[in-house]
């Protein structure tokens, strides 16, 4: 029982630390596996007691300084340990196989919200669920969407998902596939976190790799990730460059552009210098808000719809 215990802690800290990795035991990574097995545990019950909820972070026209999309994103409240951050339950989530039914939980509620804030008057209001890849590689998927739809009587136009680039990697026959099925219902496709390898990763091979998805006919939306907000404010930085060079390429291929991120007026004013077209670009982050429950989202949506 003790061997297992401590090869299953250092398979836990293996995982932590990416794919293709091992590790020798060591007695500190005990109580780390311990409280990931006590997580596992606990979020097997979270969907059923009714612990999880969503957040919604407004994505905003610059053009028209209006909401047109909300993105739903996910809540652990746990009655004893207090909210759980998403850096923890979601990748749990994601290895245990619990994404799949909280993620049907997370795609019905945002639909059920939606309709209820359009019946409100938010008529044209769209949703935008984050979709993982475990989520995808399901064979029940597309299915699994249009039933979410159909039960709340919600027109797909207005369901955006957003996939992100690596789960595009993994498979991108697979993913193709789906998108195809989607879109040919209605449901428009978002490219997330995209270019977070640019500075992660190894350069040259992630560059080409990452601009080559931008020509996939699948994306309607390219979401630029957070990073690249970080060094944006210096006008002669690599960040400035590479995004005034997405901008020139999404307005050629007509995707729309979301930049995520945005914490200052600064930073935005620097962003829209580098638009040839305003029409098809928006921007999410706290200088607009953060991600507010639903009674906050509902005032927000007052205020800026
Ligand atoms: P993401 O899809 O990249 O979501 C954006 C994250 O950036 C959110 O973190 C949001 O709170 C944060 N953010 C937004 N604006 C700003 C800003 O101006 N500055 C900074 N520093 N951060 C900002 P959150 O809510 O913690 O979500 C983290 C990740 O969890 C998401 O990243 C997404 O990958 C995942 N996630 C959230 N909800 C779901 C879900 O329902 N299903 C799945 N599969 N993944 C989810
Ligand atoms: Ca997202």
């Amino acid at each position: 029982d003790t061997l297992l215990k401590h090869a299953y802690s250092a398979l836990y800290c293996s995982k932590e630390q990416g794919k293709g990795q091992y590790k020798f035991y060591t007695t500190t990574m005990t109580s780390k596996a311990l409280k990931y097995l006590k997580l596992e545990k606990l979020l097997h019950q979270a969907l059923e007691n009714k612990e999880l909820l969503l957040y919604y972070q407004p994505q905003i026209n610059v053009e028209t300084g209006k909401v047109t999309t909300m993105e739903a994103l996910l809540r652990w409240q746990q009655p004893e340990l207090g909210m759980i951050s998403r850096d923890e339950f979601i990748p749990l989530a994601e290895d245990s196989g619990l994404i799949i039914p909280i993620g049907e939980w997370v795609l019905h509620t945002a639909c059920q919200q939606t309709k209820i804030w359009q019946e409100a008057g938010f008529d044209q209001l769209s949703i935008s669920v984050n979709i993982s890849y475990q989520q995808l590689a399901e064979p029940t998927f597309t299915q699994m969407v249009f039933n979410a739809l159909r039960q709340n009587n919600l027109a797909a136009k207005y369901l955006q998902l957003e996939i992100t680039e690596t789960s595009f990697s993994k498979n991108i026959n697979l993913v193709n596939n789906i998108i195809e099925d989607l879109q040919n219902i209605g449901v428009r496709i978002a490219l997330d976190n995209f270019g977070v390898g640019y500075f992660s990763l190894n350069y040259s091979s992630l560059n080409c790799l990452s601009l080559s998805y931008l020509k996939e006919p699948c994306f309607n939306i390219v979401k630029l990730d957070k990073c690249f907000m970080e060094n944006i404010a210096e006008k002669t930085s690599l960040e400035f460059a590479i995004i005034s060079i997405i901008m020139i390429l999404a307005n050629q291929l007509d995707l729309t552009i979301i930049c995520e991120g945005v914490e200052t007026q600064k930073q935005l004013d620097i962003l829209l210098s580098t638009l040839p077209n305003m029409q098809k670009f928006h921007v999410q982050g706290y200088f607009f808000s953060k991600p507010l429950c639903v009674k906050n989202a509902t005032n927000f949506l007052h205020n800026h719809y």
